[in-house]
């Protein structure tokens, strides 16, 4: 701070110990401190912002008021197993459906859209609140409002309460399905009440939480719920600017036997079109083709319509969050780099054990047992290596060998490894391709070796932690 202000460090000090804050010249300070001194300095200060490559790419800048145009919410159903989520799902689906010329057979693909009085919701197909927290974990916030389904001839019970919570820490509007409506011993006003006491006051009770008394099974009711969807949805003002390029979230994915890696996503600003070179999360690709919520091929999609995308690399996650963007060779990066890190990630949650870094782990207490799978081409190797190394176990630390074998290095050697932190020894074999795939992304070491001699001499070295470092 000193040095940028262009004065000594001590007066630096001085200032700071006016302000009771006793610092010694090689510790940092607070931006809000630092100010402070700076502007007694006469400097002026501006926080510094570190853009990273994903900030550059993805440019997920703010939209100007003017450039927003109102977009359709996106609800999700929630409430307590049995009480009628599916079939509300359906029931909404059968009775709404967007038709298209084609007249279209409805297409799973995680949500749909139905149309309301000239406008249109879209719905998140899969019911419960596993799903929505599953994603909101990832950090991805895609409902406006929950649908709280709840049945009258049953009442609030733990799944309605959890789902209140997850709508309510996730700001999403509430409206209440007073479900099953039809049955006897159905009792609306219960409900209301059980309602008041989690916070949820009925409108006709002088709250402000809109309850709609439905059958889902006899269709009753359905058109008011959804316009009430509608009412909420206004109160809430959803824009979206349709005029860039597009961003939002996988809902979810899977790899399809003849079509490749398909991802189900939920546009949540801009408009997504084909051709588009999109990045979700460590996925890659350009928009080869785009199905809607009938099966129907479509150009492009705008802010709150789920489409099925095609032309991606790999299957993304649901809740991964997918961006358009323009630079092909920084997407290739930043898609690179975050394959890195997930690989760090899962390394560094189950520390699987190298040859390397053996040692540090022995001194560092956390293992004593040096877990090896050997494979090698003849029979006799195999038992000469075992108990050689085996004869290497001291005081400190035993060899264990875990499993043996003929043969080359297959991808159960590889799992067994890695669930047994243990590392493969190979004489005169070598991993196939699976093996050596799950071995790269696991992080299990392999080491391969043509003579029995220098498999003895690395592994007590790596014991002794005066193992050569491979690159
Ligand atoms: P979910 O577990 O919340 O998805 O509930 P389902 O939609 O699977 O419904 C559970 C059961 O309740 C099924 O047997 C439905 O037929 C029945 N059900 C759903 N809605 C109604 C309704 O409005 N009236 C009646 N009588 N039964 C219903």
């Amino acid at each position: 701070l000193s040095e940028r202000l262009e004065v000594p460090a001590t007066e630096v000090i001085k200032k700071l110990m006016m302000l009771g804050v006793m610092a010694s010249i090689s510790q940092s300070v607070d931006f809000d401190t630092a100010s402070l001194i700076a502007e007694d300095f006469g400097a002026i200060v501006e926080r510094e912002i570190i853009l990273t490559d994903e900030d550059i790419l993805f440019n997920d800048f703010e939209d100007a008021p003017e450039q927003l145009e109102d977009r359709s919410p996106v609800v999700v159903v929630m409430g307590h197993v049995d009480h009628g989520k599916t079939s509300l799902l359906d029931a909404i689906r059968s009775t709404n459906v967007i038709e298209t010329e084609a007249g279209g057979i409805t297409q799973h693909i995680g949500a749909y859209r139905v149309r309301v009085n000239e406008r249109k919701i879209t719905f998140l197909d899969t019911p419960g609140h596993e799903a929505f927290t599953a994603m909101r974990a990832r950090g991805a916030q895609v409902t406006d409002i929950a649908i709280l389904v709840v049945a009258a001839d049953d009442g609030i019970m733990p799944q309605t309460v959890e789902a209140i919570n997850h709508a309510k820490a996730a700001n999403v509007g509430i409206v209440v399905a007073i479900n099953k409506i039809d049955k006897e011993g159905a009792n609306p006003d219960r409900i209301k009440q059980e309602l008041t006491e989690h916070g949820l006051i009925p409108e006709d009770w002088g709250g402000d939480t809109i309850c709609v008394e439905i059958s889902a099974k006899k269709r009753m009711n359905i058109e008011d719920l959804l316009e009430m969807v509608l009412l909420v949805a206004d109160m809430r003002d959803l824009k979206a600017n349709p005029n860039r390029k597009a961003k939002g979230t996988v809902i979810e994915a899977k790899l399809d036997k003849g079509r490749g890696p398909v991802a189900s996503v939920l546009v949540q600003n801009g408009t997504l079109k084909i051709g588009d070179t999109v990045v979700a999360g460590t996925a890659f690709g350009h928009i080869r083709a785009m199905l809607d919520d009938k099966g129907k091929k479509i150009k492009k999609a705008g802010p709150s319509v789920p489409v099925e995308i095609l032309g991606l690399d790999e299957v993304p996650e649901g809740g991964d969050e997918f961006y358009v963007v323009d630079d092909e060779r920084m997407a290739k990066n930043v898609v690179e780099k975050r394959k890195q890190k997930a690989k760090e990630e899962r390394i560094g949650s189950h520390n699987v054990v190298t040859l390397d870094d053996f040692f540090d782990k022995v001194k560092e207490g956390q293992i004593k047992d040096l877990n090896i799978v050997i494979k090698a081409d003849v029979n006799g190797s195999v038992e000469a290596v075992k108990q050689s190394l085996e004869k290497l176990s001291n005081e400190e630390v035993r060899v264990n060998v875990i499993h043996s074998g003929v043969g080359a290095i297959r991808e159960s050697d590889v799992m067994l490894a890695y669930a047994s932190n243990a590392i493969i020894v190979g004489f005169n074999v070598r991993p196939d391709m699976g093996a050596a795939a799950s071995a790269e992304s696991q992080g299990v070491d392999i080491r391969l070796y043509r003579v029995i001699y220098t498999a003895i001499e690395e592994i007590e070295a790596a014991m002794k932690g005066m193992l050569e470092p491979t690159f």
